[in-house]
């Protein structure tokens, strides 16, 4: 059984004594900064010259600096910039400003696995990283609670960086729901698979080839869409709640049988093959270093496949039907870039 944290393992007088920098005010970011904040942390936000959150940081009243001025008085950096640019962030402008025994704080442990970022002995090196997006773990803790988070302990340079750990995590709200104890390869390689196996990419591509195969057929667009998208939502939550059990026990005796006999036809075993590749390619770091190098790049793959998949023909049509429900509200369709 994995060991579990609760707020009252955790001593909050721990942060609430330090100084911390956030280096980025993207997903993560915002609602750590926030968070802290609100738990009586004394936060300052390390931007870039010219980024456009700062004017976002500052109209919630939070401190903000550049990233070099942050982390010169922080006694705990946390780095929420995006992986790949961690590293030179990490490289040009915290390392030659980080006070001698700073610990460092990751929402994902990618440049300590990778090697990208290798912290000198004497900085206790930390991971806190909620287990779902950023505006659930600001928009949760408003509400009095939290979302799971995952903590683990790359390097213990002052003996008590566990301490320090738990009193963050449990700052941002994350020790009332849960802290799950692991370490940043673990982290790292599970977080990958999960998103490109399963939540991100198999979802992903599972819906793009049923809504194919159905307009392929005549269907109808619009009746294709919510079939293979909209309800998509309703049976997640079921399975969320209760588990594949909850979900069958719920819909029809008909769509039970059909899950069973037609599941397997549809993820056959060289489906489970194609995941233990993917996962060996996380493993032996060949999926990190095609990234890296294309961000290095420019970014030229991800961008074209990034306009793949916008142009797919199920997103006008979802586009249109959206705006017909009564119940989005219009700030969740808004997921244009920079609005994170
Ligand atoms: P993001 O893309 O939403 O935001 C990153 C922010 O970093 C930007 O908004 C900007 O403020 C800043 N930034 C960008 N370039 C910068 C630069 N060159 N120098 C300094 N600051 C810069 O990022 P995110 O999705 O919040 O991811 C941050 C970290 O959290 C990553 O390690 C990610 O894997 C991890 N994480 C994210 C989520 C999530 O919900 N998005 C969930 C778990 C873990
Ligand atoms: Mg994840
Ligand atoms: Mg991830
Ligand atoms: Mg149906
Ligand atoms: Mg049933």
């Amino acid at each position: 059984m994995a060991e579990l944290f609760y707020d009252d393992d955790a001593d909050l007088s721990i942060i609430q004594s330090k100084k911390v920098a956030v280096v980025g005010y993207g997903s993560q970011g915002h609602a750590h900064s926030l968070n802290l904040r609100d738990s009586g942390v004394d936060v300052t936000v390390g931007l870039r010259e010219g980024s456009p959150s700062r004017a976002k940081a500052e109209n919630q009243g939070l401190a903000v600096a550049s990233v070099a001025d942050a982390v010169r008085d922080a006694d705990v950096v946390v780095i929420l910039a995006p992986d790949q640019v961690q590293r030179i962030v990490y490289r040009d402008e915290i390392e030659p400003n980080l006070k001698d025994g700073a610990a460092l704080v990751f929402g994902h442990g990618f440049n300590i696995r990778f090697g990208y970022i290798q912290p000198a002995a004497g900085h206790d090196v930390l991971m806190v990283a909620p287990k779902g997006p950023g505006h659930l773990v600001r928009r949760e803790y408003v509400d009095g609670r939290g979302v799971p988070v995952i903590v683990a302990v790359e390097q213990d340079a002052s003996g008590a960086a566990w301490d320090l750990a738990l009193s963050y995590a449990k700052a941002i709200g994350g020790l009332r729901a849960a802290g799950i104890k692991t370490t940043f390869t673990e982290e790292t390689e599970t977080d990958l698979f999960g998103e490109q196996a399963v939540l991100c990419g198999g979802v992903s591509q599972l819906i793009q080839y049923g809504f194919e195969t159905l307009t392929e057929a005549g269907y109808q667009p619009e009746v294709a869409y919510f079939e293979v998208l909209h309800e998509l939502k309703l049976i997640v939550d079921l399975i969320w709640e209760g588990g594949i059990t909850k979900q069958r026990w719920s819909v029809s005796d008909t769509a039970e049988y059909g899950d069973y006999v037609s599941g397997p036809r549809v993820i056959t075993p060289d489906v489970k093959a194609n995941m233990q590749a993917v996962l060996a390619d996380i493993q032996n770091g060949a999926f990190a270093k095609r990234f890296i190098d294309d961000q290095d790049a420019g970014a030229p793959e991800f961008k074209a496949l990034r306009e793949k998949g916008q142009n797919h023909p199920i997103e006008p049509v979802g586009r249109e039907l959206r705006k017909l429900f009564a119940w989005v509200k219009p700030s969740d369709q808004d997921y244009t870039e920079g609005s994170a």
